[in-house]
């Protein structure tokens, strides 16, 4: 059997891609509040803005590029069972060549039903407008796990990092809960490394590599393919 890697990866990874993160002086929430784009109130009061703001997000986030992170987390394939749960809702880890990911707060680059059933459609970097409907009749939106929505995948996220040789967490400051979380279902023995510009505390039995992700993960993923 082949050793196991789990990445945690948040919004600091597609940094160096362009794409703006969550709660740096840049991000996206100190230009627009969270309650008005990105929560299912903000989407009852106004679809239209809503739809707009994750328009653009998509288009941006699809005409990004994947860095050389998200390379080198693909090239592990090669010799380890890899698992990637990620916090961000871009496609640049499957874009860069990672075949199992697991989106825990939605995809862009999927468009969902409002009606029970959930229906998912993928749209790549195409915009969902008012009218636009699932077969169902319902309105579609983003496939966006919205603030006071469920985290997903989060069960399956937990197991797989308790049954990891190694955890990879990159560019994520570990604030936003559950998948925060996870981080703590770490095997006591599993090799675990944290990556990101700063962290004011660095859960226990993590080593903590401070830097950017360009830099730090390239050189530590060739090592482990040594
Ligand atoms: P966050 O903004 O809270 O934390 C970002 C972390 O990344 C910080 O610790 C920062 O030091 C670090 N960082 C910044 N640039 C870096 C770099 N070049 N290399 C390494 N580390 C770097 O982000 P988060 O913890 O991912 O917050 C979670 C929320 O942000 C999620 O809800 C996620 O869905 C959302 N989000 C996703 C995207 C995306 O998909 N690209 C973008 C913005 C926000």
């Amino acid at each position: 059997m082949r050793p196991v890697i789990v990445i945690l990866s948040g919004s600091g990874l597609s940094a160096e891609s362009g794409l703006p993160t969550f709660r740096d002086a840049a991000g996206l929430w100190r230009q627009h509040s969270w309650q008005e784009l990105a929560s299912p109130e903000g989407w009852r009061k106004n679809p239209a803005l809503v739809l707009e703001f994750y328009n653009e997000r998509r288009a941006k986030a699809w005409a990004a590029q994947p860095n050389a992170a998200h390379e080198a987390m693909a090239a592990l394939e090669t010799k380890f069972d890899v698992f990637v749960v990620t916090q961000n809702v871009d496609a640049l880890h499957e874009r860069a060549g990672s075949t199992n990911v697991l989106h825990v707060h939605g995809e862009l680059a999927y468009a969902r039903s409002t009606g029970p059933a959930r229906k998912r459609y993928r749209i790549e970097a195409a915009p969902i407008v008012l009218g636009d409907l699932c077969e169902d009749g319902s309105q579609l939106r983003p496939d966006i796990v919205w603030f006071g929505e469920e985290t997903q995948h989060m069960d399956v996220a937990r197991e797989l990092v308790s049954g990891a040789d190694k955890v990879l967490v990159v560019g994520t400051s570990l604030s936003v809960y559950p998948a925060a979380g996870l981080v703590d279902a770490a095997r006591h023995d599993a090799e675990k490394v944290l990556n990101s510009l700063e962290m004011d505390q660095v859960p226990e039995g993590f080593r903590f590599e401070k830097g950017r992700a360009t830099e730090i993960v390239p050189p530590l993923i060739a090592s482990w393919l040594d």
